[in-house]
C-alpha cells in the first residue's frame, strides 16, 4: 500500500483547502441557515462557488464531468472539503453522494441520464428512504414494512418513513419497499424511484433534530398507493438490500472522510488556543492536562486517517471491504467525536459557544454514531463473524 500523494493530488488537496478557508469558512455565519440546515439559496451559492473554483463533483465519473476519483483519492478530497461543514455542499460530495455512487453502480444507462447526470450537475437532489416508524426498518433494515404491490404493469407503494434527510429539497426519493407478486407472495425488498409531488406522497412533519447541517433537515413522510412504473425500479426486484450495501460501504467511508476534516478543524482551533491562552503563569498548552489532550487528538486523527485509507485501498483493489468499512465507521465515529469533545474542552467555556466552529461540529457529529448503522449493530455483526470463524 502506498498512501503517498501524487503531485497532482497534493496540488488538488491544497486547492480545496485554500478554497474552503477563503470562500466557505466565511459563509459559516451566513444567516441563510436554521435548525433545518442551510437554505436552498445558500446551497445554490455554495454550488456556484464550487463550480467557479472548478471543484464541483470531482468524484463523478469522467463522462459526467468529474475526475473519476478512486476511493483513496476521494479520501484526500473529501477530508479537505470537510474542514468546513459547508465544504462538502460546495463540492457536491454531501448530501446525496451515496446515491451518486449507487446509481453509478446499478442504474441502467437511461436511468443514469435521467437521475444520475442531473444529480452530479447539481440540478437535482435525492433522498434515500429506508428508516420507518412503528417498529419498521431501523437498526435492522430488513424489518421494512413499506409495501409495493403490483397493479397491472405498475406497483403501488404504501408505508411511512422517517428521519429522511433532505426530503424538502429533493426532486426524487429512492424508497425501499417489501415487494409482492400478484398472489401476495413476498419477493424481497426493492428500491423504487418516487418523484417529489407524486400523488399519494406527503410530508407528515419536519423533525426537530440535534443536527443542523443537512440541507432540508429530516422529515417523516407517508406514501399511500403511490404509483410507480417499472422503469423506476433500481436494479432487480427483491435485491434492494444487496444494493443498499453497494451504497452503504463506500458511503460509510465518505462520512468518515468528511468528519475527519471537521475533527481536524476542531483540533487546529484547539492547538491555536492552547498556544495563546495563559493560565497559572504559562500557556495552557504547557500544562500536561492540555498537551495530553492534544496528543490524543493527533493520535486519533492519524489512526482514523490510516483506517479510512486502508479500507479505501481495499475497495480500489475491487474487494467488498464490508468488515473493514464497518470497523472503520465505528472507530472513526467514536474517535473523531472524542477529538471534537477534547477540542471543546481545551477552549473552556468559549468552546461551547458558537464563537468557533467547534460547538456546531460537536452537535452534528453525534448522529454519526447512529446513521449508516449504529455502533452496536456493527459490533454485533462483527462479533457474529468472529464467532463463526
Ligand atoms: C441525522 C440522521 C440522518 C438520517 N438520515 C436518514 C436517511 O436519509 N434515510 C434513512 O432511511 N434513514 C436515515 N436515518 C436513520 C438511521 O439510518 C437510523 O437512525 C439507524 O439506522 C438506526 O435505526 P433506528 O433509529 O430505527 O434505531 P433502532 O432500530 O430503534 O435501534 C435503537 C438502538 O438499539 C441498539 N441496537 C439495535 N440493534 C442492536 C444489536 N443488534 N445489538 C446491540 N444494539 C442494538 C442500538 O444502540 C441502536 O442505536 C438518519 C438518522 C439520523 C440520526
Amino acid at each position: 500500500m502506498d498512501f503517498g500523494l501524487s503531485p497532482e493530488l497534493a496540488e488538488l488537496e491544497r486547492r480545496i483547502h485554500d478554497f474552503v478557508a477563503r470562500e466557505i469558512v466565511p459563509l459559516e455565519d451566513d444567516p441563510r441557515q436554521d435548525a433545518h440546515g442551510p437554505s436552498r439559496e445558500l446551497c445554490l451559492e455554495l454550488q456556484r462557488r464550487g463550480k467557479e473554483a472548478g471543484l464541483w463533483s470531482l468524484h463523478a465519473p469522467r463522462q459526467y464531468g468529474g475526475l473519476g476519483l478512486s476511493h483513496v483519492e476521494r479520501a484526500i478530497v473529501f477530508e479537505a472539503a470537510g474542514y468546513s461543514l459547508l465544504g462538502p455542499i460546495a463540492l457536491n460530495c454531501m448530501p446525496g453522494e451515496g446515491d451518486h455512487h449507487m446509481l453509478e453502480m446499478i442504474a441502467t444507462p437511461e436511468q443514469k441520464d435521467r437521475w444520475l447526470k442531473p444529480l452530479l450537475d447539481g440540478a437535482l437532489k435525492s433522498t434515500f428512504a429506508v428508516t420507518e416508524p412503528d417498529n419498521g426498518a431501523g437498526a435492522d433494515p430488513t424489518q421494512v414494512m413499506t409495501t409495493a404491490r403490483p397493479d397491472g404493469e405498475d406497483f403501488l407503494v404504501s408505508g411511512r418513513k422517517w428521519l429522511i434527510t433532505g426530503y424538502r429539497e429533493a426532486a426524487f426519493h429512492i424508497v425501499m419497499a417489501q415487494t409482492e407478486d400478484a398472489a401476495g407472495a413476498r419477493l424481497g425488498a426493492t428500491m423504487f424511484v418516487v418523484d417529489a409531488g407524486a400523488p399519494g406522497l406527503r410530508e407528515i412533519r419536519r423533525m426537530d433534530m440535534l443536527d443542523d447541517m443537512f440541507p432540508g433537515g429530516h422529515s417523516e413522510i407517508e406514501l399511500e398507493n403511490v404509483r410507480v412504473t417499472r422503469d423506476r425500479i433500481l436494479g432487480e426486484i427483491g435485491r434492494g438490500f444487496r444494493y443498499a450495501q453497494v451504497r452503504l460501504c463506500p458511503a460509510r467511508l465518505t462520512h468518515c472522510m468528511r468528519w475527519l476534516g471537521a475533527a481536524r478543524r476542531c483540533h487546529d482551533i484547539a492547538v491555536k488556543y492552547a498556544r495563546w491562552r495563559r493560565a497559572f503563569g504559562k500557556p495552557i498548552g504547557e500544562h500536561e492536562g492540555v498537551s495530553f489532550m492534544l496528543a490524543d487528538n493527533q493520535m486519533d486523527l492519524h489512526h482514523c486517517r490510516l483506517a479510512v485509507r486502508h479500507a479505501c485501498w481495499l475497495l480500489d483493489q475491487g474487494e467488498e471491504a464490508r468488515e473493514e468499512s464497518s470497523m472503520c465507521k465505528v472507530y472513526c465515529s467514536e474517535k473523531l467525536a472524542q477529538v471534537v469533545d477534547r477540542s471543546l474542552q481545551v477552549l473552556g467555556g468559549i468552546g461551547s459557544s458558537n464563537d468557533t466552529a467547534i460547538a456546531r461540529i460537536y452537535r452534528n457529529i453525534r448522529a454519526f454514531r447512529l446513521y449508516d448503522g449504529p455502533s452496536e449493530v456493527h459490533r454485533y455483526a462483527l462479533g457474529r463473524a468472529i464467532l463463526k470463524g
